[in-house]
Formats: structure tokens, sequence, C-alpha cells
């Protein structure tokens, strides 16, 4: 029966996947999230429901469009298994009960952010906002960490990126990493939210040094660094214990 149950959380998460790329491709076109169907980018063909089956559809088409062959992303089915993967994950860690769904929800929203921000270079308030009031709405029902922490975690946070935008005068960073640190904070706390924060700088220096290394980057191209503040997050919220404890495990 357990296996059941996998099979179904997976199959959830490919089934957001989907949803996900939809929601990122049609925010980015200026289209309502919700309403219409989608289609193909080149002959806009619509898509029928056997062209809409997560991940299978991508496979049967071979990665192309049924009437016009035009090449789909390879990214669309890659988004579908990662999200339908943490789901497992999730569903490991909790179990079937309200902080799965919390999280759910969490790991949704940064995966759009994740995406959003490394293909076109910007956090959206359209996504953070409500992200934000979801978190302290869901973490303050929920009791899990203090309210104190998860009130000062937002507040600390975005702070933190809001003196850097007024030194630099906007040069560091903008508005989306002041709420995008903010969110950080009402997700995870005062604590976990600077370590995601810490281990965000942490992978961007080491991704940046790498491409800066092999020559793919210099030191003039952006950093979409709400993709790393997303992974950070993200490795707290699913390993946050863990990690705090190998941490503090090193001066022990
Ligand atoms: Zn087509």
């Amino acid at each position: 029966m357990e296996i059941l149950f996998f099979a179904g959380i997976f199959l959830l998460g490919l089934c957001v996947g989907s949803f996900l790329n939809v929601a990122i491709f049609r925010v980015h076109e200026g289209e309502q999230i919700v309403r219409g169907r989608s289609k193909c980018m080149k002959c806009e063909e619509p898509l029928g429901p056997r062209d809409l089956v997560p991940v299978l559809s991508y496979l049967a088409l071979k990665g192309r469009c049924r009437r016009c062959k035009a090449v789909v992303s390879w990214q669309y089915p890659l988004i579908e298994l990662v999200t339908g993967v943490l789901f497992v994950g999730l569903y490991l860690l909790h179990g079937w009960d309200l902080v799965f769904v919390r999280d759910a929800v969490f790991v949704s929203y940064l995966i759009i952010i994740f995406v959003y921000d490394l293909r076109h270079m910007l956090i959206l308030d359209k996504f953070t906002i409500p992200a934000m009031i979801f978190a302290v709405l869901v973490n303050l029902w929920l009791g899990l960490v203090p309210a104190w922490s998860i009130l000062a975690g937002g507040v600390v946070l975005a702070s933190f990126f809001w003196i850097q935008l007024l030194i630099s005068q906007g040069k560091w960073v903008g508005g989306g990493d002041i709420r995008m640190g903010a969110l950080m904070g009402f997700m995870l706390g005062l604590t976990h939210g600077a370590v995601a924060l810490f281990l965000a700088y942490v992978l961007g220096g080491l991704v940046g040094a790498y491409l800066l290394v092999t020559g793919k980057v210099d030191r003039k191209t952006p950093i979409p660094f709400g993709t790393f503040m997303a992974v950070g997050t993200l490795a707290m919220l699913l390993a946050g214990k863990s990690i705090v404890g190998w941490y503090l495990g090193l001066f022990a």
C-alpha cells in the first residue's frame, strides 16, 4: 500500500510541476495563469489532453511539437520531475500532514523563483508577496517556529538587503532581493533563515568562481542571486536540522 502512496505523491508533484511551468511561462508573457489553453509557442497549435501528460508527453513526442516539430525545452519535463522528487522527499520527512502541505506550497514558490530568476534575472513581487503572506499566516498558525523568530527573520533578512540597497544606491541589490530576504525569514524563522542566506552566498560564490575560471562568464555578468537564495531556502527547509547540527558539530 505504501508504494501506492509514494506513486500518488510523485504524480501529484509531476502535475504541480506542470502547473508551475505554465505559471512561469504565462506570467512572463503577461497572460492569465489559469485561463486559456496551452499552445505550441511556434505554430500556436492548441495542446490536447495527450500533449499535456507530465514527462510522458515530452518523451512520446521526443521533445517536439506534434504539428510543427518545433523543439520543446527539456526544462519543462525536468521541472516536473524535480517537483515530483521533492514532493516524495517531503512525504518521507513529514508523512501526510499539514507540514507536508505547507512545505509543498513553499517548495512550489521556491521552484518558480529559482527558474524565473535564472531565466529572466528577476524576482517578481507577484510570486514573493503572496508567498510571504502564506508563510507568515501558516507559520504563526502551526506554531512550529516561535512567532518572534518568524517575524524577526523576515525583518532582519529584508533589512540586510535594504541596507545594501541604500549604501550602493541600488547597484548591488534590487527591491526583489529585499522581498526575497523577507520571504526566507518568514518561511524559516530567524536562525534557519540566516543560515539559508549564508548557504546562498557560499553556493553563489562557488558557482560564480567556477563560471569565471572556466571563462563562461566575466566579472560584469549579472548573477541571478534569487536562484541561489531559493536553493539555500530549499536546503534548510528539507535538511535544516541536519545542516545546523553538522555545522555546530564542527566546533564540538
Ligand atoms: Zn508547433
